[in-house]
């Protein structure tokens, strides 16, 4: 007995001055103290209570009703010790999953209802005391059905804890997986000694170890910095996400605006308008051209902090794209001696998958880049390619070659913010970003990017990616060279809830003959539905709460196809539109050419 006393002290006095020390030392209560607070607690009542027994047990029979009480006391002590661990490995995981907070809420609910039933039936259930006794194997000096049900509710909470840890082992820091094995084998190693040993008393100094670890590693230095720099990333995730939304919302504001000037100087460029006038009309839209790449450079910023960017690939026919591209670019050239030369193969394949967007985005970098630069002399766009019908692969070859002002130390090229030679580009317009999201570009889709250049006289940038060739397209190869407006006697539903827009957009539609519907909100829109019968419905989705639900459930029921002209131009917008119901996105500024390529798939397929 003497040697069971001293442990037991030597325990309660290690728990006293771990809780002391905790107390001293955890300013913040953050949730996991608190259990661990709790826990403690319970176990110094229990070892307490322990103390007690052990002394009462010796005179059992001249105090049998105080013997009685401190050791049905003590039983109750057990199921409770062992559903603050249980709770503890709950809160572990659950707060790593964050998810199933609710889950672990519902979990925990049912156990503290289970604890409280056994401790209650426990009051009533027969106990006697024995020497060498089955309970006593357990750390109990009695034995009889209370004491069973006590014990087999520990066991049973004792396996549940176990499956939790291996099932949720990968939520965990590492410091805390130790932890648990640790307490997982103290709590079986104490058990089998008991059973070998019966006399042995080790199940209080067991616990007071495993408390001494949870103590560990909850004050432990590096757990608690872990735990620090989590909240900060959750803060850090939070104000990305509101960057985001800004980026988003300021994009849209900018790009519809300047969709207003693209489109209305594109149509009066076209026009039969002075020389001079058009002229003016060309800066016009050069000036809204560099905004537009400034504000897609800026948006693109996030997909450069993300580590990949996802592709959104589809069926396209790439010859076509670089004529739209070269359309849109050339305006770089200014009044600058450049002579332009394009060299397609016509090797290759009609139609390739792969993400078009950021193709073109990639050429689009380079000869802007390459018109910007050079002063004069030519600039080269050769597209090659080389085949492999039999695992469908082209190997796509992009190169731009100028004959520009060079660059010093290609090294650096690919450095965000990172303009070079300073001096010489400052009239330049410029971010240092087209080049870093071409290569995040590039390496997304494994291809690569060389550079080789003569400072002076002028660089070549060859890309080189693999797409995939598609034998049975379900797109229409148009005639590149003429473009055929007429799509027939068609009606088109354009819904924009902005005037301006709608009047900018109705007169691009125009250009295709058809009998256009305008007008400004989902109520109309749904009421013209009903009362006509429509080809296509043209909407900003900004109107998307009301549209949403009504008039895209319309459309989709009697199958007309819906085209969102959005100015929401952010990372992954077209895959929430596409999937949200909508049949194609054209993003804004549009040219006339997005929108007849748009046309085509829908009505030549
Ligand atoms: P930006 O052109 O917006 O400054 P980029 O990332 O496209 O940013 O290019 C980074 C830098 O690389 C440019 O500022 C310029 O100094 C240099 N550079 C890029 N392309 C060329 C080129 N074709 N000729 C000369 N210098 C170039």
């Amino acid at each position: 007995m003497l040697v069971t006393i001293t442990m037991e002290f030597i325990s309660l006095l290690f728990l006293t001055v771990i809780f002391c020390s905790f107390i001293i030392r955890s300013k913040n209560s953050t949730n996991e103290s608190v259990f661990f607070f709790r826990m403690i607690a319970v176990t110094m009542i229990s070892l307490i209570l322990e103390i007690i027994a052990t002394f009462t047990i010796a005179y059992r029979d001249q105090v049998s009703v105080l013997n009685m009480i401190v050791n049905r006391m003590y039983l109750s002590t057990i199921p409770i010790i062992m559903l603050q661990i249980s709770d503890f490995i709950i809160f572990l995981y659950n707060d790593e999953l964050k998810v199933n907070e609710k889950k672990g809420i519902i979990l925990r609910r049912i156990l503290d209802i289970s604890c409280l039933l056994v401790i209650l039936v426990d009051l009533f259930l027969p106990m006697h005391f024995a020497n060498n006794s089955f309970g006593d194997r357990f750390g109990v000096y009695a034995d009889g059905l209370a004491v069973t049900v006590a014990i087999s509710y520990g066991i049973i909470l004792f396996f549940i804890d176990f499956i939790s840890c291996i099932r949720y082992r990968n939520y965990y820091l590492k410091q805390k997986v130790l932890c648990l094995i640790f307490y997982f084998l103290l709590l079986a190693g104490g058990i089998i000694a008991r059973l070998v040993i019966p006399g042995i008393t080790i199940i209080c100094c067991e616990v007071t170890l495993i408390c001494i670890l949870i103590y560990f590693i909850i004050e432990n230095y590096d757990t608690k910095r872990v735990e620090k720099l989590k909240e900060i990333r959750d803060q850090a995730n939070k104000f990305n996400l509101e960057k985001t939304r800004f980026l988003s919302n300021m994009s849209h504001e900018i790009r519809t605006s300047l969709n207003t000037i693209v489109v209305t100087s594109n149509d009066l460029i076209e026009s039969n308008v002075d020389n001079d006038i058009k002229d003016e009309l060309k800066d016009c839209l050069y000036a809204s051209e560099t905004l537009l790449e400034l504000v897609g450079n800026i948006l693109d910023l996030n997909k450069i902090e993300s580590e990949f960017i996802s592709l959104n690939n589809v069926q396209y026919d790439l010859k076509k794209e670089i004529e739209s591209l070269v359309d849109m670019t050339t305006i770089r050239i200014e009044n600058k001696p450049i002579n332009f030369i394009m060299n397609i193969d016509n090797s290759i394949p009609n139609v390739l998958y792969g993400d078009k967007v950021y193709i073109k985005q990639i050429m689009n970098n380079l000869l802007t880049n390459a018109f910007k630069y050079t002063n004069q002399g030519e600039v080269k766009l050769n597209v090659g390619c080389e085949n492999d019908f039999t695992n469908k692969v082209s190997h796509i070859k992009i190169l731009v070659q100028d004959t520009g002002i060079g660059i010093k130390d290609t090294s650096k090229l690919f450095n965000k913010f990172d303009r070079l030679d300073v001096d010489k580009i400052s009239t330049v317009e410029g971010t240092g970003l087209g080049l870093v999201i071409t290569k995040k570009i590039i390496d997304s889709m494994k291809g690569t990017i060389t550079v080789e250049s003569e400072y002076g006289k002028g660089s070549k940038f060859l890309v080189e990616i693999d797409q995939a060739i598609v034998d049975n397209p379900s797109i229409s190869i148009a005639n590149r060279s003429s473009m055929n407006y007429n799509f027939g006697n068609r009606r088109v539903l354009l819904v924009d809830d902005d005037k301006l827009n709608l009047k900018v957009e109705k007169k691009t539609l125009s250009k295709f003959n058809f009998k256009i519907d305008a007008v400004t909100s989902a109520e109309e829109a749904l009421q013209l539905m009903r009362d006509n019968g429509y080809d296509l419905i043209v909407t900003d989705v900004y109107l998307e709460n009301e549209f949403d639900d009504q008039v895209l459930k319309y459309a989709k029921k009697f199958n007309i196809p819906v085209v969102c002209i959005t100015a929401d131009a952010i990372e992954g917008a077209e895959e929430k539109y596409l999937s949200s119901g909508y049949s194609y996105y054209i993003s804004k500024p549009y040219s006339v050419k997005d929108i007849y390529n748009v046309l085509e798939s829908i009505f030549r397929k």
